[in-house]
């Protein structure tokens, strides 16, 4: 037989890892609700032309790692691409749906997997997970520091306080064309530097340039234009009534003039969150930035839109290296057991109806001794048992707290309200000695 395992790049969530994750999402859903920011979904995957023109021909992520879809029959003239990221979807279907008509702006939360075909490596995977928020139609500023700020608070309320907010302005279609000409022409008497994309970049996509990692060219990076200087007034005076929202909201936050998004539908408001201390390109947990030219270039009226997509992999992965303490899976409330072995309908039925209840219920559902079911019970971490014995005959059953060692009888229509009231206790208790 051959051994199956997941393809390269992608991972099993087993249920010992999930309750992080779990925490996390229901963080992420928590924060968009106290910020007015409605759930939706979009498909896994799209036309690739949606991310062609969304995201950017030019862009590693449409051209190197886009994930394409073939179906094995039918519709072949349709072609499909896995999502990379949600924003393009997502303004796809404030586009199709007529969202522009709903009050602006439209706030969005999106999250769940997307897919890129790149190198797998720690902190990179082919599926991963996002945390998406968008907001559509509105200019900004201030909504600008809004998100900024929300995803600043989802890092501290996740266990990572220290994180970096680095922001910059890259400029609108009325000031950023002269800054690419400056760019060109710093670049242009060293091409022979430049490795072949670079060359080509610096023809299609000068801005590309200056987020390279190539350390072969890092010191004319580092001696680039400053695209500060190359700010029309309204561009200026966005990006500094951003940051002056962002220190009324108390967000701490420096300006990084490397950080760039270099294509034509980006404007103005960039930013990112990293892990501090952490080294290389997966310290980069999240960003974001806002793209005023995207809703008309997928079809629709000139609308502006600022979002952010935050990688949730590499939380989990900061959280572990942080030591921050993660949470313990889920404990049964509740096991059924019965001095009768065979009878495991009574015991299915009693934690039937306590799940019906609302309690975190299960039944031993093996034929085994009563000593046995208890151990079992014992060691799921369990807080009661419910022991179905002789005095079911007479409408009641033994229930025991396993870690007091307590034991007594309850009448069966009482069970459930005993059991939801002896478990309340019990939470709260061990809460309070966290
Ligand atoms: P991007 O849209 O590329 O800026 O990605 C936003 C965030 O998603 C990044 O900061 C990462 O946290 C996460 N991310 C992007 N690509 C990957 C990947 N291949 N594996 C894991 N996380 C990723």
């Amino acid at each position: 037989m051959p051994v199956y395992r997941a393809p390269r790049g992608t991972r099993d969530l087993l249920p010992d890892e999930r309750p992080v994750w779990e925490r996390l999402e229901t963080l992420a859903r928590d924060l968009a609700r106290r910020y007015g920011y409605a759930s939706m979904e979009t498909p896994l995957f799209e036309q690739s032309d949606v991310f062609e023109r969304g995201i950017g021909a030019s862009t590693d992520v449409v051209e190197k790692e886009l994930f394409r879809v073939s179906p094995s029959r039918g519709e072949d003239t349709e072609r499909w691409a896995l999502r990379p990221e949600a924003t393009a979807g997502i303004v796809r279907a404030y586009v199709q749906h007529g969202l522009q008509t709903w009050p602006q702006p439209v706030r969005v939360s999106l999250l769940g997997p997307m897919f890129r075909y790149d190198r797998p490596q720690a902190g990179r995977f082919r599926q991963f997970w996002q945390w998406d928020i968008e907001a559509i139609g509105d200019p900004g500023p201030a909504v600008d520091a809004e998100i900024i700020e929300l995803g600043h608070r989802f890092y501290r309320e996740a266990g990572l306080p220290d994180v970096d907010v680095l922001v910059n302005s890259i400029g609108d279609p009325a000031c950023r064309p002269a800054y690419h000409d400056a760019v060109r022409a710093h670049f242009a008497p060293h091409a022979d530097r430049l490795a072949g994309v670079e060359r080509e970049r610096l023809a299609t996509n000068p801005l590309r340039l200056l987020d390279s990692k190539d350390p072969d060219i890092a010191d004319l990076i580092a001696t680039a234009p400053d695209i500060a200087d190359h700010l029309c007034a309204a561009c200026a005076d966005h990006f500094a009534a951003v940051r002056a929202h962002l220190t009324v909201l108390g967000v701490p936050h420096r300006r990084e003039r490397g950080l760039v998004r270099g294509l034509d539908y980006y404007t103005r408001t960039a930013f990112e969150y990293y892990l501090p201390g952490a080294e290389g390109q997966q310290s980069a947990l999240g960003g974001g930035g806002r793209y005023d030219g995207l809703v008309e270039l997928l079809g629709g009226k000139p609308t502006p839109g600022i979002g952010f997509a935050l990688g949730l992999d590499r939380v989990v992965l900061a959280l572990a290296d942080a030591g921050v303490a993660l949470p313990a899976p889920a404990h049964p409330a509740v096991v059924v057991v019965g001095a009768d072995p065979a009878d495991t309908a009574t015991r299915l039925r009693i934690a039937t109806e306590l799940r019906a209840a609302g309690l975190v219920a299960r039944a031993d559902l093996a034929t085994r001794k009563l000593g046995r079911q208890l151990e079992g019970a014992a060691r799921d971490g369990a807080h009661l048992a419910v022991i179905v014995g002789d005095e079911l005959d007479l409408g009641q059953v033994q229930v025991r707290d396993l870690p007091a060692g307590t034991q007594r009888l309850v009448n069966l229509p009482d069970l459930a309200r005993e059991l939801t009231r002896a478990h309340a206790g019990h939470r709260h208790g061990t809460d309070a000695a966290r």
